[in-house]
C-alpha cells in the first residue's frame, strides 16, 4: 500500500499523534479485511510529521526507526525489511524464489523536500536499489517496485513535476538499466488514476508504471485538478491484474478490470504503450474510459479539451524532465 492516508488540508499544522492514529488506523483496517496477505508498507509525504521534509542521513535511523515503531509497519515488514528501513525508509523483500519486491521512499526527490535538494545520493537509496538488482538480476529474480510519489509529470497540474530533475534523471537511468528484471513498478501520491510508459533511448517501451488512485477523497487547491472520489486498487493473480475498488457513495464496489476496460490480454510496457497510441484520437472509447477512471469517476473531470489531452499524453509517455 502506498500511503495517502492521512488527512492533507491542514497538515502541516496537524499535531504529529493525529498523523499516527490515522496511519495506524488504516493499517488495522487492512490487516482485519486481508488477514492471510502480507502487507508492504512504503511511506507517504503526507504520513510524518512535518509533511515532506524526509531526512536523508543513513547514520542517523532514529526518525525512519521511529516511524516504524509507532506505525506498527514493524509488525507486517520482516526483521531484514525493518533493518533496511532503518537507514532511509526503504527496503527489499522476498516474494518468491523469482520474485523480489523493492520498497521504496521517493519522498526523498520530492522537490518540497528542503533537506535533500542537490545532495549525490539521498539516504543512499540509488546505491541500495543498484545492490538490490544487481543481486536480483544473478539470482535471475523479477522485482516489483512499489514507492509514493512517481516520476515525471503531473497529468493534469499543467506541466507540474514531482521530483528535482536531477534525482528524476539518476532515478530513470537506473530503472532503465535493468527494466529487463523490472516487472511492474506501483505508485500513488496523485491521487488520480493513471499510467506511464518508460521507454530507452531508441523509443522501445522497456517499463511500465501504475498509479493508484488514493483511499483519500478531496478536492485539490492546485487550478484545474477538481476532485477524486476514494478509491483502492487491488492488484491479483499471477500477471499481477489490477482491479480498482472505489466508493461514490456509501459502499464500496468494484470500478474496474483493467484488462477489460482497455482490452489488455497481457500487462506490459508494449501493451501500455499500444494503450497510450489508442489514446491519441481524444474521441477514442479507451481514452473516454481512461478519463472517468482518472478521477474515479468523478464526473467534473470527464471534459477534455485539446490542452487537457495534450498534457495527459504527455505525462504517459515523457517521464524525462
Ligand atoms: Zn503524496
Amino acid at each position: 500500500m502506498s500511503f495517502s492516508s492521512t488527512g492533507h488540508k491542514t497538515v502541516n499544522t496537524r499535531p504529529v499523534c493525529k498523523n499516527i492514529i490515522s496511519v495506524l488506523s488504516v493499517l488495522d483496517e487492512l490487516v482485519s479485511v486481508f488477514p492471510n496477505t502480507t502487507l508492504y508498507t512504503v511511506l507517504g509525504n503526507h504520513d510524518p510529521y512535518p509533511a515532506n521534509q524526509m531526512p536523508y542521513d543513513t547514520d542517523n535511523t532514529a526518525y525512519y526507526k521511529g516511524i516504524l515503531e509507532k506505525s506498527n509497519w514493524d509488525s507486517v515488514l520482516g526483521v531484514n525489511e525493518s533493518r533496511h528501513f532503518h537507514n532511509g525508509g526503504y527496503y527489499s523483500a522476498t516474494i518468491s524464489e523469482k520474485l523480489r519486491l523493492i520498497g521504496l521512499n521517493t519522498n526523498l526527490y520530492y522537490d518540497q523536500d528542503r533537506l535533500t535538494k542537490d545532495l549525490p545520493d539521498p539516504a543512499q537509496q540509488i546505491d541500495f536499489l543498484d545492490k538490490q538488482l544487481q543481486e536480483a538480476r544473478k539470482h535471475n529474480n523479477m522485482v516489483y517496485i512499489i514507492a509514493h510519489v512517481p516520476p515525471g509529470v503531473f497529468e493534469l497540474g499543467s506541466g507540474l513535476t514531482w521530483f528535482y530533475p536531477k534525482y528524476n534523471k539518476q532515478y530513470l537511468e537506473k530503472l532503465e538499466e535493468f527494466a529487463d528484471i523490472i516487472s511492474l513498478q506501483l505508485y500513488g501520491h496523485e491521487h488520480t488514476d493513471s499510467f506511464r510508459v518508460q521507454f530507452d533511448a531508441e523509443g522501445k517501451p522497456i517499463s511500465m508504471m501504475l498509479l493508484a488512485p488514493a483511499v483519500t477523497p478531496w478536492k485539490s487547491t492546485l487550478p484545474g485538478v477538481g476532485a477524486n472520489n476514494p478509491s483502492i486498487r487491488l492488484t491479483t493473480g499471477k500477471m499481477g491484474w489490477p482491479r480498482t475498488m472505489c466508493s461514490t457513495g456509501d459502499d464500496w464496489q468494484k470500478e474496474y478490470d483493467t484488462s477489460d476496460v482497455y482490452a489488455l490480454d497481457e500487462l506490459r510496457p508494449a501493451k501500455l504503450h499500444e494503450l497510450a497510441r489508442a489514446f491519441t484520437d481524444r474521441s477514442n472509447k479507451l481514452f473516454q474510459h481512461y478519463l472517468q477512471y482518472n478521477s474515479v469517476l468523478w464526473a467534473g473531470n470527464t471534459e477534455c479539451n485539446e490542452t487537457c489531452h495534450l498534457h495527459h499524453l504527455c505525462a504517459i509517455t515523457q517521464l524525462r524532465l
